[in-house]
C-alpha cells in the first residue's frame, strides 16, 4: 500500500459534517470578504497564539509583507533572516525594497543561529525575521536580546508553527509581530489561501488592518498606500471550525513524531531534535541522510511519498542571485538543504502506514550502507554521523499546558 506524504482528504472526511453548515451559512449571508466569521476567527486564533490582536489576510506572504511595512521597513534598510526557509520569507522582504541579509542556521534545530546575528548587523539593519522552521521555535531569548541591544524589530515567521511553544509561550507574539499561513498543507490549513499577523501592539494592529484593505481609514478615505490582502469569508468560517481541532491534530503529530523517533533509532538516519524548552509541532518531520536524492528515489520505489523542505537554500536561488551570495557562504544551511528528507506526517497517519514508512527507511538505509553490525552484539549503530546531528544529549519530551 502506498503511503502519501500528506492526506488532506482523510482530514476533510473527518470534519465534513461540521464544515458543510458553516459554508452554507456564509453563502446565505453573502459575507464573502472579511465579515463576522473572519473577525471571530481573528479573535480566536490570536487568543490561541496568546496574542492581543489578529489581522487576517489572504496569504502568509501578505502577512509578512504587511508586518514588515508596519515596522517601517523600506528601501535602504536591511533585514536579517535565515537562508534555510521557504522563499516567501525573503520575497516579502524584497517587496518592501529592503535588502535581505542572511545568517547561517544552527545545525541541530535548523533555525537561525543567534550567535551569528551580531556580525551581520550594520547601521542599516532594521529587523530580524527568525523562521520557526518545520514547526520548531527559533531560540527567541537570544534573538530578542540582540534585537533589544541594537533596537531592531523582531518579526516571527511562524507560517509553519501554529501552536508551537518556546519556553511555555506560543510563538508569534514573542517578537513585535508574528506571521502565519493557512495554506492548505500547513498545520492549520484553509480551503484555499489564508494568512494572519498577530501582535500585542495596538498601533501595529491598526496599521496592518488598514494596509490589508487599501489603506482605508474608513470607506474611500485612503490614508495609507494599501493593498487588497483581505481574507475571504468562507476561509474564516472554515478555519474557525478547524481551529477547534488543532490541539488534537497537533498532539497526534507529536505522538507520530515520538513513534518515528523510537522506531528509527539505530536505523542510521539522523532524526530531528526537539529542544527541551520547545513544543515542536512537526509541520515537517525531516530526517537527514547523506545521499538524499538516491534515498528519496528508493523510498518512492517502495511506494512511500516523501518531500524535501527545502532543496535549495534561498541565498542560492536564481531569483535572488542579485544579492551576491555564493555556494559556501552558509555551510550549515547548505548541508541541511542537501540532506533533509521529509517523511509522511499528518494527524490521520495510521500506525500501519507509519510502520510501512519505517521499514522502507530501514531497508533503504541498509542498502545505502548507513548501518553496520556492531562488533559481536548485533546492535546497529550509525556508520556516519550526518553533519549537525552530533553530540547532542537526547532530548526529553516537553510538558506543555494548553491555554
Ligand atoms: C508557507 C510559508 C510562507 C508563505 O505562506 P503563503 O500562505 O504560502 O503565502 C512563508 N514562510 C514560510 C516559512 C512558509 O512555510
Amino acid at each position: 500500500m502506498p503511503v502519501p506524504f500528506l492526506d488532506l482528504k482523510a482530514q476533510y472526511r473527518s470534519i465534513k459534517s461540521e464544515i458543510q453548515p458553516v459554508v452554507t451559512k456564509v453563502l446565505e449571508s453573502c459575507s464573502f470578504v472579511l465579515g463576522e466569521e473572519v473577525a471571530a476567527f481573528e479573535r480566536e486564533f490570536a487568543a490561541y497564539q496568546q496574542a492581543d490582536h489578529g489581522i487576517a489576510v489572504n496569504t502568509g506572504t501578505s502577512a509578512l509583507h504587511l508586518a514588515l511595512l508596519s515596522a517601517g521597513i523600506g528601501p535602504g534598510d536591511e533585514v536579517i533572516t535565515t537562508p534555510f526557509t521557504f522563499v516567501a520569507t525573503v520575497a516579502a522582504i524584497v517587496y518592501t525594497g529592503a535588502r535581505p541579509v542572511f545568517v547561517d542556521i544552527d545545525p541541530v534545530t535548523l533555525t537561525i543561529d543567534p550567535s551569528r546575528i551580531e556580525a551581520a548587523i550594520t547601521p542599516n539593519t532594521k529587523a530580524i525575521v527568525p523562521v520557526h522552521i518545520h514547526g520548531q521555535a527559533a531560540d527567541m531569548d537570544a534573538i530578542m536580546e540582540v534585537a533589544r541591544f541594537y533596537e531592531l524589530t523582531v518579526i516571527e515567521d511562524a507560517c509553519q508553527a501554529h501552536g508551537a511553544e518556546y519556553k511555555g509561550r506560543r510563538v508569534g507574539s514573542i517578537g513585535s509581530l508574528g506571521c502565519f499561513s493557512f495554506y492548505p498543507g500547513k498545520n492549520l490549513g484553509a480551503y484555499g489561501e489564508g494568512g494572519m499577523v498577530i501582535t500585542n501592539d495596538r498601533k501595529h494592529a491598526a496599521t496592518i488592518r488598514m494596509l490589508r484593505d487599501w489603506g482605508a481609514e474608513n470607506k474611500y478615505l485612503h490614508t495609507l498606500r494599501g493593498y487588497n490582502y483581505r481574507m475571504e469569508g468562507l476561509q474564516g468560517a472554515i478555519l474557525r471550525v478547524k481551529l477547534r481541532h488543532l490541539e488534537n491534530w497537533t498532539n497526534a503529530r507529536r505522538t507520530i513524531a515520538r513513534r518515528y523517533d523510537e522506531l528509527l533509532e539505530g536505523s542510521g538516519v539522523a532524526i530531528p531534535r526537539q529542544m527541551p524548552f520547545n513544543r515542536h509541532v512537526y509541520h515537517i518531520y525531516a530526517v537527514r541522510v547523506p545521499q538524499r536524492d538516491a534515498f528519496q528515489k528508493a523510498m518512492t520505489a517502495q511506494g512511500i511519498q516523501t518531500g524535501i523542505h527545502y532543496p535549495i537554500p534561498v541565498h542560492l536561488q536564481p531569483a535572488h542571485a542579485d544579492l551576491g551570495y555564493k555556494a559556501g557562504d552558509f555551510p550549515h544551511a547548505e548541508a541541511a538543504a542537501a540532506e533533509v528528507l521529509s517523511l509522511p506526517m499528518f494527524a490521520e497517519l495510521t500506525p500501519a502506514q507509519q510502520d510501512l514508512v519505517v521499514s522502507a527507511v530501514r531497508e533503504v538505509a541498509e542498502v545505502q550502507g548507513l548501518v553496520k553490525q556492531g562488533p559481536g552484539t548485533g546492535d546497529q549503530e550509525p556508520v556516519k554521523q550526518v553533519s549537525g546531528s552530533g553530540d547532542q544529549e537526547p532530548v526529553k519530551d516537553f510538558d506543555f499546558t494548553v491555554p
